[in-house]
Formats: C-alpha cells, sequence, structure tokens
C-alpha cells in the first residue's frame, strides 16, 4: 500500500461529500500467491525438469498465481489527508478526481502556490514527491476506476507519498504471498 498525502481546500458539504466518495472507493489489489502456482497446483508437484508433475498439466516451471482483490482506499482525516491505496494504483486515484491527472503527465508544472506549501511540508514529512504518469497510464487507469467522485467546489493536491514495505508475509493456514503490507 501507499499513502497519499493531500491538502484539501473547499466547501464544507462538497469536503464531507468527498470524504464519503473516497471512504467508499474500491482498488484491485494484487498479490501473489506462493502456495498455488499459475497452473492451480501447489509448488511441492514441480520439478526443474519436468515442471508440474500433474497429468496433462502444461505447466512447465512454477509460478505464483496472480490474485487480485478488491480493497477499499482508506481515507485518514489528520490536519492534511493520508489516502492508503494500492502503489500501482495511484493513477487511478488521480483520474476519479477528474482534473487532478492534469498536474501529473510527465513534463507538466505544478502550480507555484501548492509547489511552495508542497515543497515544505514535503521536506517536513519526509515524503517522496508524487510520481508522473504518461497520458497512456492514465487511459489505462480510467478502467479501474469505478466511480468517479464529485469534485464540485473543492480542489486536492496531492503533496507526496510514503512507501510501505512489499516483501513475503506467512498467513499459517491461509497461505504466504509476496505482497505490499496493508
Ligand atoms: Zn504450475
Ligand atoms: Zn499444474
Amino acid at each position: 500500500m501507499v499513502s497519499v498525502i493531500c491538502m484539501t481546500r473547499g466547501v464544507e458539504q462538497q469536503f464531507e461529500q468527498w470524504k464519503r466518495f473516497m471512504g467508499s472507493q474500491m482498488f484491485p489489489w494484487k498479490r501473489k500467491n506462493l502456495k498455488v502456482c499459475k497452473c492451480g497446483h501447489p509448488p511441492e508437484i514441480h520439478d526443474d525438469i519436468k515442471g508440474c508433475k500433474t497429468e496433462k498439466c502444461p505447466c512447465l516451471k512454477f509460478e505464483p498465481r496472480e490474485e487480485v482483490m478488491r480493497v477499499a482506499g482508506t481515507l485518514r482525516p489528520i490536519q492534511l489527508f493520508e489516502y492508503v491505496i494500492p502503489a500501482d494504483c495511484i493513477p487511478t486515484f488521480l483520474v476519479m478526481q477528474g482534473s487532478l491527472p492534469m498536474s501529473f503527465l510527465h513534463g507538466a508544472k505544478m502550480r507555484p502556490e501548492t509547489n511552495v506549501i508542497g515543497w515544505a511540508l514535503r521536506k517536513g514529512m519526509g515524503l517522496k514527491k508524487m510520481p508522473t504518469y504518461s497520458q497512456k497510464e492514465f487511459d489505462e487507469a480510467l478502467k479501474n476506476c469505478y466511480q468517479h467522485v464529485p469534485m464540485d467546489g473543492m480542489a486536492v493536491y496531492p503533496l507526496g507519498i510514503k512507501e510501505d514495505k512489499f516483501g513475503p508475509i506467512d498467513f499459517g493456514p491461509e497461505g504466504k504471498y509476496d505482497q505490499e503490507w496493508l
């Protein structure tokens, strides 16, 4: 997961509406199941010579199966906002808020007022700069955008990001996953 730290400004009732919508947005969250191969069989019945030893299974090599779950973005109101979503969903987070992607296209310039405040807060909070994306990446992100967020009368300025750890987690009987930490 990644935390996108935002600064907000807006009309109160619009802001309340924004909070409700952001709290109910769903994002696809991918992780790799280390106990199930993409062919559906467990790793133990694979070897380096024949691959999967199950009869008629064409699988040549064990590869963890990718599984996708929908997770709700977690909105944590502090003075600023931290919005926790899967790291590769930042473009989706931007497109669902309409005009936001403009600022994060490769080569785009931040508006001066957000630049100065943004720089100071980012330094103070030890955040990384917001990544930028291509138009193609934003077009792709639209496919994961299940719901647009009404943005009338308010503005959101993403300031930067804070990345979580990534690595294997053992859930015991429920499996072992290579994943972003929640
Ligand atoms: Zn396999
Ligand atoms: Zn198999």
